[in-house]
């Protein structure tokens, strides 16, 4: 039992020292609060809660956390206002975020992903489901943020990290949301093959079925969209599939 024990302490305390992820959650209304703060401690987090937009921003600004489980009915500074803040700041940018929602409408569900957030939970859920799907957004956050070997994806000026989860044109930086640029990521690495609309949002979204193709094509065509006006010359490179989804082919691909 000991030498186990003893491994993990070297293990840690030879590898950058990984820090408890440290989870807000905005929630007003205090039993769904205490209940989501209690699993999650319970399952190592860190966890601090705000009852208001206001309160949340304050937190933020005090401590940018590793995720953040946002409800969007709030009084006050709504889910979605403290969402749009959180995605418009460059040091909250990258934050993950699992947002709630009362509502069961799609239009409310696709806006929030429009917005920037990272996955969504019905109301009501089961917190174990909540759990699984906080582990799951920490895990892909990590997986696109860390070692994965160095890896480097070029495509004529544009070149992307994703250890450091930098793009670069031509040396210069752009700046993608977390979305664009595992939607970049996705294109990347398939290069020259059409993908779906629905497998483009299972790789950046992870989102599943329930959401039609109606939305879905709304979802996916708009962060095209935005991508490509990200990428200047290189957005060309995103082509259109008519009826099917859409490709990377740099000009040389296409000869
Ligand atoms: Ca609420």
């Amino acid at each position: 039992m000991s030498k186990p024990v003893l491994r993990r302490v070297m293990e840690s305390s030879a590898a950058k020292p990984q820090e408890t992820p440290r989870v807000l959650v905005v929630e007003d209304e205090p039993d769904i609060a205490a209940l989501i703060a209690y699993q999650l401690t319970r399952e190592g987090f860190r966890v601090e809660t705000a009852a208001t937009g206001t309160e949340a921003l304050t937190a933020v600004g005090r401590e940018v956390p590793d995720l953040v489980v946002l409800d969007r009915m709030l009084p006050g500074v709504s889910g979605d206002e403290v969402l749009k803040t959180l995605k418009s700041e460059s040091a909250t940018r990258g934050v993950p975020v699992l947002v709630l929602t009362a509502r069961r409408e799609q239009e409310d569900r696709i806006e929030g992903l429009e917005l920037g957030a990272d996955d969504y939970l019905t109301k009501p859920f089961s917190p174990r489901e909540l759990v699984l799907r906080v582990h799951s957004i920490l895990r892909r956050a990590r997986d696109t943020g860390t070692p994965t070997g160095g890896r480097i994806l070029r495509a004529g000026p544009l070149r992307v990290d994703l250890a450091a989860h930098q793009v670069t044109l031509d040396g210069d930086e752009v700046t993608l949301t977390p979305t664009e640029f595992r939607l970049l990521v996705a294109l990347l690495e398939r290069k020259g093959r059409t993908q779906s609309r629905r497998q483009l949002l299972e790789k950046a979204w992870d989102v599943r079925s329930e959401i039609s193709d109606r939305l879905q094509t709304r979802t996916v065509d708009m962060h095209v969209r935005r991508l490509r006006s990200k990428l200047g010359e290189v957005g060309d490179w995103v082509e259109t599939v008519r009826g099917f989804g859409y490709r990377f082919r740099t000009p040389e691909d296409r000869s």
